[in-house]
């Protein structure tokens, strides 16, 4: 194969999602994907919000596998002893349309791989791609495995640090601060287990998040998200943080702030002990995380390319809520329709390809980053993970506390723990930084 109308680089969402829509409008479009099969080398949480990207892919969920709907919300609050948890249940999360579901990327991309592939794209496996192809400044294609194959135009979905984007000079330089680290586990159970450990029924499935002391002061949260017959455990670390305050301070010249022993010492709290009791881990992955958002997001088109999905920072980790599937699978959608408009006029320079850009501009993706744009600098604050959810935690411990003499006024003790840990300067400060979240 020489010469191909489009070549998308990486199928996981983003690319998939690119190929599904060309294809589907009869284009030529070569996927190339450096794991064995779609999904095996990408990791998520996950849990895909459909609620933006079903007007993109109306016929596309009926027989997606995807693991369970999401009908219980919970976030815990973790001090080093203690923990505090707000549960949601809805009505609204049992009425369809259903807001979201979990999802496995070795089940659900190989299956967007297959829906590709049925409306005409092809899909290969095991090639990473090398290099781009230049002619007059614009890029033209892409050599795997020594092999040049010719492109109208190329599509860089090749995820969070993006080689791609480096090359074509989209990404100039990366920030450390800008990107997350995560460890994540798949422990395997058998479905009703899950369902009697969470309070579910039959493909009712649960999301929590985590924040606090679990990461050890470092900025960042666990997750912790029923699939099927499994759930999907992990952390999320800000890499700068990491560095910045992991030493080698265990007996193996180890941190006790790695990744790997934060994942560990979080999977022995009291409070996941029980969850996660008799499972079986199947899986074992670490990856990272594009965290800067608005401020941190490359350049999104060149002659002859343009890039989606995580590999154009598209990702918004709110503390709450966490997201990056939906504005791949969209960002996937416009960059097809961008390519399809300039396929008509046989244009494919950056003038052309900057409709992108215009359709991001316009969309959920844009307006969710833009309002959202001071949420990492509010998340980079370590009293967020120490000492208020410590606060916190020790409040309710002693209003719920009954001991062995008499109880003091409520109204005694939530006045002194105001008084003494949240009258001050840097309270006030966050208080104000508040405002712009
Ligand atoms: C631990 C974790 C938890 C997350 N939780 C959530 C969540 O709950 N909800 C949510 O919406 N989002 C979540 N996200 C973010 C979300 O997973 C991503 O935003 C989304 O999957 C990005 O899709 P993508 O297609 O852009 O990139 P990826 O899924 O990373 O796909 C990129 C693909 O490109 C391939 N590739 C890379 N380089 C090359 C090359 N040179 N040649 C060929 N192929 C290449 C890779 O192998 C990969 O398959 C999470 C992410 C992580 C890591």
């Amino acid at each position: 194969m020489e010469k191909v109308e489009f070549v998308v680089v990486g199928a996981g969402l983003s690319g998939l999602a690119t190929a599904l829509v060309l294809a589907e409008a009869g284009a030529e479009v070569l996927v190339v994907e450096r794991g064995d099969y779609p999904g095996s080398k990408n990791v998520t949480g996950g849990r895909l919000y459909l609620g933006p990207v079903r007007s993109y892919f109306p016929d596309l969920w009926q027989e997606a596998p995807l693991e369970r709907r999401v009908v219980k919300e919970r976030l815990t609050m973790m001090a080093p002893t203690s923990s505090i948890t707000a549960e949601l249940s809805s009505e609204r999360f049992h009425n369809p349309p259903y807001p979201s579901f979990t999802l496995l990327h070795a089940t659900f991309d190989r299956w967007l791989a297959d829906q590709a592939s049925a409306r005409g794209a092809m899909v290969i496996s095991g090639y990473k791609v090398d290099d781009l192809i230049y002619k007059e400044g614009k890029v033209i294609g892409i050599v795997s495995s020594g092999d040049e194959i010719h492109a109208d135009a190329v599509v860089a979905a090749d995820g969070a640090l993006s080689f791609m984007a480096e090359k074509a000079g989209l990404q100039e330089s990366r920030a450390a601060k800008n990107y997350a680290v995560t460890a994540k586990e798949v422990i395997e159970f058998p479905p009703h287990v899950i369902e009697d450990r969470f309070g579910l029924e039959n493909d009712e499935g649960a999301a929590q998040l985590f924040f606090g002391s679990l990461t050890g002061g470092i900025h960042g949260g666990g997750f912790l998200y029923t699939n099927r017959a499994s759930l999907s455990l992990g952390l999320v670390l800000a890499i700068q943080d990491l560095m910045d305050k992991s030493g080698s301070d265990l007996p193996d010249g180890q941190s006790a702030l790695s990744p790997h022993n934060l994942l560990e010492a979080f999977k022995d709290r009291s409070e996941i002990r029980p969850l996660i009791a008799d499972g079986h881990t199947v899986e074992y992955s670490a990856h990272i995380i594009p965290e800067g958002g608005f401020r941190a997001m490359p350049r999104l088109v060149t002659d002859g390319m343009l890039i989606v999905g995580d590999a154009a920072g598209f990702t918004l980790n709110m503390g709450v809520t966490v997201r990056g599937m939906d504005f791949a699978l969209a960002s996937g959608a416009m960059a097809a329709q961008t390519l399809l408009r300039a396929r008509e006029g046989a244009d494919f320079s950056s003038a052309s390809l900057s409709y992108y850009e215009s359709l991001i501009k316009e969309s959920f993706i844009w307006q969710d980053l833009k309002t959202f744009q001071n949420m990492p600098a509010f998340l980079a604050n370590s009293r967020l993970y120490e000492r208020y959810p410590s606060i916190a935690c020790d409040l309710l411990e002693q209003i719920l506390w009954v001991g062995e003499g008499p109880k003091e006024k409520l109204s005694t003790t939530i006045l002194r723990t105001i008084r003494q840990n949240l009258l001050r300067v840097d309270v006030l400060r966050d208080l104000f930084m508040m405002r712009k979240i």
